[in-house]
């Protein structure tokens, strides 16, 4: 695996507003990245540096192991941007809007001809290839941005939040789109403010807040910086096992109550499992087992209160 991106305490400016305040991070070929952070977080203007649109104000990013420059216009092939904001033609229609960005990166004749016909069955747009972008709903619109965003076969992706406006339908097919892109090799870091959507797609994950990152790491050790919960009910005292399951790594006895126990546990399955065998071993009735593990918005939250009070 190679790294294709390589982002070293970029920062970036506004007049007084600090928007990035050193960024840094890696990103291998292949991954499905993901960069969650709430509005005005720094987001959109970190993906405007690295798809070569805007200057960082200092630190460097290396793309494909080369140099970060707006003026290398070699870059800028291997780069695909689906912004925020439709970058779409209205009055053009869904055929011309594919041909246009192609001609802007040089194909021409037949070569475009078929590529723009593959994006329209890719986006499910075939149907309305030739009705006038504005007429298109939500979802199509969406779909179309990301098409325009890969009629040149970018080997690294970035989506800025990519399913703004668009319901459930849309959003699951534009999910589809996405995951077979990365399935087919390109590279895709994804930024949303929506923890669910990069819970569900990205197994590496940034969290970024204030124009910092504040923690980066694989989905599942991200969510085990929270305890999950157990509650336990069984047939008879709780008094030994609740001593047997204290003693387990990572777990606490929250509360004991009659014939209930509550238990936090920095790893639900293996705390689970490990219940099973000692309520099986002490020859104890299980009558009900519930569990909770974190998720994504309960750690966002966790550490962005951390963040407030360390500053
Ligand atoms: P959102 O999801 O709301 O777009 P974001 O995480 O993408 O948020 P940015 O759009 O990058 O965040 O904005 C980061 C900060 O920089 C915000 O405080 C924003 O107001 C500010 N900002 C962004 N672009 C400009 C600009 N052109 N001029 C001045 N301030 C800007």
């Amino acid at each position: 695996m190679s790294t294709v991106l390589e982002v070293n305490g970029i920062q970036k400016t506004y007049g007084a507003i600090e928007a990035l305040r050193g960024i840094s991070l890696q990103v291998e070929e292949g991954e499905m990245f993901g960069l969650l952070g709430p509005n005005g977080a720094g987001k959109t203007t970190l993906l405007s540096i690295l798809a070569c649109l805007l200057d960082p104000t200092s630190g460097s990013a290396r793309l494909f192991g080369r140099p970060l420059d707006r003026r290398d216009h070699t870059l800028r092939p291997l780069i695909g941007l689906a912004t925020q904001d439709l970058a779409l033609y209205e009055e053009l229609t869904a055929r011309e809007n594919l041909a246009f960005f192609g001609k802007l990166y040089g194909q021409r004749g037949k070569e475009l001809q078929t590529r723009v016909d593959e994006i329209l069955e890719f986006t499910a747009l075939r149907d309305r290839a030739d009705d006038r972008v504005g007429t298109f709903s939500g979802g199509m619109k969406r779909r179309l941005n990301l098409g325009v965003a890969v009629v040149h076969r970018p080997r690294l992706l970035f989506l800025d939040e990519p399913t703004t406006g668009v319901d459930p339908q849309s959003r699951h097919h534009l999910f589809e789109e996405i995951r077979s892109l990365n399935a087919s090799g390109t590279t895709v870091v994804y930024t949303s403010h929506y923890m669910e959507e990069v819970q569900s797609l990205c197994p590496r994950i940034a969290i970024v807040d204030h124009g910092r990152v504040i923690a980066s790491d694989q989905r599942e050790n991200l969510l085990r910086l929270l305890p999950g919960s157990l509650t336990v009910r069984v047939n008879g005292p709780t008094a030994t096992l609740a001593e047997r399951l204290g003693k387990l790594e990572g777990v606490k006895v929250v509360s004991s109550e009659g014939d209930a126990l509550r238990l936090s546990s920095t790893d639900v399955k293996a705390t689970t499992l490990r219940l099973i065998a000692i309520l099986r071993e002490l020859d104890i009735e299980l009558l009900d087992l519930e569990s909770s593990e974190p998720n994504l918005e309960q750690v966002f939250l966790h550490l962005t209160n951390a963040a407030v009070r360390d500053t």
